[in-house]
């Protein structure tokens, strides 16, 4: 079998940095709880490990982080790289809780971004997928700022309009619904914030030529990997999405030639490295729980 290594794939500068920085609070406050407000990152190997770090995630879909707020009493609370609403950072500083900002830089430009935007008196358009953390964080600025879906959602009469979007969206179909905002709202101002790691690793696939399979290694709750796949079915005819070598040894994978390998921006170097390994030789490099952070 040919395996293809698509290049860049794997963790980004916004996670490693986030997954440093609860390290970090650890080692500096021993003896402290320390939680973080949701998934650290969509990935849960990262979560699991941290969890050796004494250092836990509150996190369900069906709660907002500033609900989520009421699970965490004492201690430090970890915002993660997703960001949050000041609503958030408000009630986190009532309750007596030690702040530890993990919000990744490029989602905190596009924050100062859309407030710079409200000051001038836009209104805001807001590409992105509804409920996702990144994107409940921005639609808490000001009831000025409308998440879009789809084309369905372009309803606006505002005379200045600005737009924006989530930075791990399809930067493909991004584009497609920006020239459709062009179109309509022809005097609107744009500023396209898919972020580098998620536009590289999207281009990175398309650049492929062809493979029997493509196998996307990350979480199922994780948006850049979905995004990945879904670009992947262009690539080849079979698609496999796993979360970990476990995963992919359910799959018959003995009728490929060629399979090209990639993952989300969340997805543990190592689990990746692990089924790379698994598919060039067979053989399985043994993976504790610490070890993938
Ligand atoms: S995917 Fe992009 S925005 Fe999200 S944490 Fe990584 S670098 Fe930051």
């Amino acid at each position: 079998m040919e395996v293809i290594t698509i290049t860049p794939r794997g963790y980004c500068k916004g996670v490693v940095n986030a997954i440093e920085i609860a390290k970090r609070t650890r080692k500096q406050h021993p003896h402290d709880k320390i939680t973080i407000l949701g998934m650290l990152v969509h990935n849960r190997f990262v979560v699991e490990a941290l969890q050796k770090y004494q250092i836990y995630s509150v996190d369900t879909d069906k709660k907002t982080r500033y609900e989520l707020l009421d699970e965490i009493d004492e201690g430090y609370v970890i915002f993660t790289a997703h960001g949050v609403s000041e609503r958030v950072v408000n009630k986190a500083k009532a309750k007596g809780l030690k702040i530890v900002d993990a919000t990744c830089e490029y989602v905190s430009f596009i924050h100062t971004l859309i407030k710079e935007k409200l000051d001038e008196g836009y209104t805001i358009g807001y590409i992105g997928k509804k409920h996702h953390p990144e994107s409940e964080a921005v639609l808490e600025i000001s009831d000025k700022v409308h998440l879009i879906e789809t084309e369905d959602d372009l309803t606006f009469t505002n005379e200045k309009l600005f737009f924006t979007n989530q930075t791990t969206l399809s930067s493909y179909q991004t584009a497609a619904l920006y020239e459709s905002i062009a179109r309509k709202y022809p005097h609107a101002l744009i500023s396209n914030e898919i972020c580098s790691a998620t536009r590289c690793r999207q281009q990175a696939v398309m650049k492929l030529e062809r493979a029997d399979a493509f196998i996307v290694v990350g979480d199922p709750k994780s948006h850049n990997t979905q995004k990945l796949a879904q670009l992947a079915q262009n690539k080849a005819d079979h698609v496999f999405c796993v979360e970990n070598l476990e995963a992919l040894l359910k799959e018959d994978l003995h009728a490929f030639q060629k399979v090209a390998v990639t993952s989300g921006a969340s997805t543990p170097t190592k689990i990746t490295q692990q089924i790379i390994h698994y598919l060039q030789t067979e053989e399985i490099i043994p993976l504790k729980t610490e070890d993938v952070i």
